[in-house]
């Protein structure tokens, strides 16, 4: 007997067709689009977001504590709205820390992670006694000498480059040398000292992937994420306040990938909160850009033209890679492969056609979807790509020929 393992497919159905419409927060997209008066546009669905922190707290152990990393998508109004569903906010530069203090967020509850931060970031986040997660020994100096001439002790917590790495992560940031936090074993001396710094020492940084689809990778991870805390607390002659374990939750983009099972990880979480009884008065903090918005976000543009070249049918449209980069494969890809796409049109289509969606630019890379059977398309039609919350217009090279700027809304 062929014993065939059944792959599940993952659906994308968080925004329903009707009757030849594709749907958000309950309108047509369409008249989304009347409302922002234009394509190409960025819809992002409030509830979406919401009912996706709500399920991750209600699976995840009562104790840890959720914050949103803004790089995954800084629009203001998508920030205001998760700053009131999430612990704390964590940000990338100056321009996105002034989002997060435009939301009213606590600046204690506000982290500023990234390498090469420049004096004048450093000295704006020692101001606003936000939480600089440091990124290297030197800018642990500076830190402290910015501290002392503004006469504002600085709040900081140390990114640590483990010594391992996330397993099957679309996008590795720890292991071996790298250029994001500092090495584990650099640590031991380091912290031993760090209470001669006039520095408030805040916790750990520990954050090793991004893009994972597997809860055995995220599992491993976070068993090696506590064995480490745990060994370098040992190093410390002062208390802190918390273990920022990273994130690294991915989401489902293609054909064939399998949504993250979450119920496995948070187990496991519970597992090492009773193991780990020295951390019961730690805040245990997972930060997550992606899980949270890339569902929950699409990309909308209008079919310009439709021609066939020698067989192939292309639909070009007014959106491309200039606002949507992941899309086109670019980002970080190794190989490209197709978003999952949706035709919205007025008038129900009944058959189908295999077409690629090119953009407006004048390169190939302008790509929006290569050779997918959708229903047959016209010019005027939109098509709409899914899983666009996420690494989205602020992952874009939006100036590059000059094409006007994509717009977004907040439904
Ligand atoms: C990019 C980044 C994140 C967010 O990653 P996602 O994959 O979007 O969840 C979290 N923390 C740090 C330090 C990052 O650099």
């Amino acid at each position: 007997m062929i014993n065939k393992k059944t792959v599940k497919h993952t659906e994308f159905n968080n925004f329903p067709l009707k009757n030849g419409q594709l749907y958000i927060a309950n309108m047509a997209v369409e008249q989304a689009i009347a409302i922002i008066g234009q394509t190409p546009a960025y819809l992002y669905d409030r509830q979406l977001i919401q009912q996706r922190v709500a399920s991750l707290r209600n699976m995840l152990p009562p104790g840890i504590l959720l914050h949103y990393a803004m790089k995954a998508n800084p629009m203001p109004a998508v920030v205001q709205h998760l700053a009131a569903l999430v612990d704390g906010l964590d940000v990338a530069s100056q321009g996105e820390m002034h989002t997060a203090i435009n939301t009213g967020m606590l600046h204690s509850e506000i982290s500023f992670a990234g390498p090469g931060k420049n004096n004048t970031e450093l000295k704006a986040a020692i101001a606003a006694g936000i939480v600089i997660n440091v990124e290297s020994e030197n800018e642990l100096y500076r830190i402290e000498k910015i501290g002392k001439d503004l006469g504002i002790t600085p709040n900081i917590a140390i990114r640590v480059n483990p010594d391992f790495e996330l397993k099957a992560s679309g996008m590795k940031m720890s292991g071996g040398p790298k250029q994001f936090g500092i090495d584990a074993e650099k640590l031991p001396d380091i912290l031993t000292n760090i209470h001669n710094l006039t520095v408030n020492f805040e916790g750990f940084h520990i954050f090793s992937g991004s893009q994972n689809l597997k809860s055995e990778a995220l599992i491993d991870a976070h068993n090696k994420t506590f064995a480490l805390a745990h060994e370098l607390v040992q190093y410390l002659k002062v208390d802190f306040r918390f273990i920022n374990i990273g994130g690294g939750f991915g989401i489902p983009y293609f054909p064939g990938d399998e949504a993250l099972d979450l119920q496995p990880v948070a187990e496991n979480l519970q597992h090492l909160l009773d193991e780990y009884k020295s951390f019961s008065n730690k805040q245990i903090i997972i930060e997550l850009g992606r899980y949270l918005v890339g569902e929950a976000g699409i990309y909308v543009s209008k079919i310009i033209d439709k021609k066939i070249s020698r067989g192939l049918t292309y639909l070009v449209t007014d959106g491309g890679l200039h606002h949507h980069l992941s899309n086109s494969g670019n980002f970080g890809q190794v190989i490209r492969k197709n978003y999952p796409v949706r035709i919205s049109t007025q008038k129900p289509i009944t058959e189908t056609e295999l077409v690629s969606i090119v953009g407006p630019l004048c390169t190939p890379l302008d790509t929006l979807a290569a050779k997918m059977e959708l229903p047959k398309a016209e010019i005027g039609d939109l098509v709409v790509i899914l899983q666009s919350g996420a690494y989205g217009r602020t992952a874009s090279p939006e100036n590059f020929l000059g094409h006007p700027h994509v717009k977004e809304l907040l439904l």
